[in-house]
């Protein structure tokens, strides 16, 4: 069986008998894999406690195609990412876009994914106070949700095609995939100009200028669009501990 060794970020940890630990790995050259580290919970474990979400090493993995469980057979630290466990918003946040990529994620390499991931991460992380780690989740958030193929049509009307004006306000039509007209969409949740541009510039990528001025808003279109275009029934957990600790920040 092949050893291989490729970057990974550590997406997700569950303890696995009394001495062991399963994750899932976001891996560079070999996609989203599930690895058992056995001995990972013993005091002395050759793992040395750094198999944490949101952690980022080289990966040594027993890798046998067609496998669904591989083995971990050593992690060399690269990157804990400790202050992502400094606040709820925080670590619901990365946990959030962690679940994303393991809803969209293959077995295939994608390394956009991976890197968004890690520059999402980072950002969250490097936040100042909660309300920019909360932007930095919203567009972390947005980013991979467009990156995996599922960027909401923000410029023009999702029912009738016309360029949305950039001063009026437009509804959010979440089943269709983005914004619509008040005129084609009579009722739902409407979104103002300000809160449109910066939208637009989440899902591109581009610095805010200011504090999100609306970030209820903001939480409850990332919210509507991920259950209705990702969550096929099975919701997302990280979502619920993310806006519950939004709104108690
Ligand atoms: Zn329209």
């Amino acid at each position: 069986m092949p050893l291989v060794s490729t970057r990974a970020l550590v997406l997700q940890t569950f303890p696995y008998s009394e001495t062991s630990k399963i994750l899932r790995l976001f891996t560079w050259e070999h996609g989203l894999r599930s690895v058992i580290a056995k001995g990972a919970l013993r005091p002395r474990s050759r793992f040395g406690g750094v198999l944490e979400p949101f952690t980022e090493g080289t990966a040594q993995i027993y890798l046998k195609e067609g496998r669904e469980l591989q083995t971990l057979s050593g992690f060399d630290l690269l990157r804990s990412r400790q202050a992502l466990g400094r606040s709820l918003a925080a670590f619901a946040g990365a946990s959030l876009m962690a679940e994303v990529a393991i809803r969209t994620g293959t077995e295939d390499p994608q390394p956009a994914l991976y890197a968004e991931l890690a520059a999402g991460w980072d950002s969250i992380a490097a936040a100042a106070d909660e309300a920019a780690a909360e932007a930095a989740v919203l567009g972390g958030a947005w980013r991979i949700v467009s990156l995996v193929g599922f960027e909401p049509q923000t410029d023009a009307c999702v029912v009738c095609g016309r360029d949305a004006a950039p001063d009026k306000p437009v509804r959010f039509d979440a089943e269709a995939g983005g914004v619509a007209c008040t005129s084609c969409r009579p009722v739902g949740r409407l979104i103002d100009p300000q809160s449109r541009a910066e939208l637009r510039r989440m899902i591109r990528g581009l610095p805010l200028n200011a504090p999100l001025g609306r970030p209820g808003l903001h939480r409850a279109l990332l919210r509507t669009f991920l259950e209705m275009q990702l969550a096929h029934g099975k919701p997302f957990r990280s979502l619920e501990l993310f806006m519950t600790g939004m709104e108690e920040a």
